[in-house]
């Protein structure tokens, strides 16, 4: 439960940008919306941190890049325009755009696995090379895609494969499987965030344990959606529901009906949020 620290330090940088912008009497805004969290970017749109999505949104001032980082060309874009960036981009996405650097400078061929445009997804595919060269990466979001992939690139293409963070585990294994067996050259980049794996391991044990299972998270979070994908699969009755005032009074019959009701949340769900449905159910 709880913010992962990517997204703890988004909301920490989200604080120094509105306080760098007070300041020096500059707007401050947040490129995208700050978190998969209704609440939370709601709270800080009213603090005065707008949203905006390419710089002719609005007047330069501090910029927030949120926790899924931008493409390399919009970061250029906001930096020409005038406004000062606050990198909040996760440490494990900067990491991962660093490979697709260098295995590009070695000349393999860059596959993308993620959700189709996923924040996440388009930083990792707007990659340039250190000297602002456009890398060109194939793109796979499920199994069928994995065909397009082989009906372009030869099986002893040297390629090396990068997922999203919070792509679903099983769909990631599979399509890796896929690749391992077709590719004779093959450098698996990185793997879904383990911030994410282990919240998904918990939802499984938390579903064979209880009788129903509530999932707290931003309807538009994936490693929200992840997870209650992850109670569905074991027959479970499953709830996402993204505050405690969703839980109405045909929820709360619903739930009755259950001896043992179990809790988790998403990596951008906060603490404050999870303890008021707690404190609800327990009423
Ligand atoms: S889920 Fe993982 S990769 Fe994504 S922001 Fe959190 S820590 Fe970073």
């Amino acid at each position: 439960m709880g913010f992962c620290y990517g997204v703890k330090s988004t909301i920490e940088k989200a604080n120094s940008c509105l306080k760098a912008g007070k300041k020096e009497n500059l707007p401050a805004y947040s490129i995208g919306a700050l978190i998969h969290n209704p609440d939370i970017t709601k709270y800080y749109e009213k603090e005065g941190l707008k949203v905006i999505k390419k710089p002719e949104d609005g007047e330069p001032g501090f910029a927030l890049i949120r926790a899924h980082g931008i493409p390399d060309q919009l970061r250029e874009d906001f930096v020409k325009a005038g406004y000062k960036l606050i990198d909040s981009t996760c440490q494990n996405i900067l990491t991962t755009k660093n490979s697709i650097r260098r295995y590009y400078k070695e000349g393999r061929k860059i596959i993308v696995l993620g959700v189709k445009n996923h924040a996440e997804t388009l930083c990792l595919l707007g990659t340039k090379t250190e000297e602002g060269e456009d890398i060109s990466c194939l793109f796979v979001s499920d199994r069928d895609s994995f065909k397009d992939v082989s009906s372009v690139l030869d099986p002893d293409t040297p390629v090396l494969v990068v997922t999203q963070t919070t792509f679903p585990k099983d769909l990631y294994i599979q399509v890796v499987e896929e690749f391992s067996s077709y590719f004779s050259n093959i450098v698996i980049g990185n793997k879904p965030c383990r911030s994410c794996l282990i919240r998904q391991a918990s939802a499984l044990s938390l579903a064979n344990e209880c009788n129903a299972v509530l999932v707290v998270g931003g309807k538009n979070s994936e490693n929200t959606l992840n997870l209650a994908n992850t109670v569905k699969q074991t027959g479970k009755p499953v709830w996402l529901i993204e505050n405690s005032k969703q839980i109405d009074d045909k929820l709360l019959e619903e739930l009755k009906k259950f001896d043992k009701v179990g809790v988790c949340s998403g990596t951008s769900t906060p603490g404050g949020i999870i303890e008021e449905v707690i404190a609800k159910l327990y009423n």
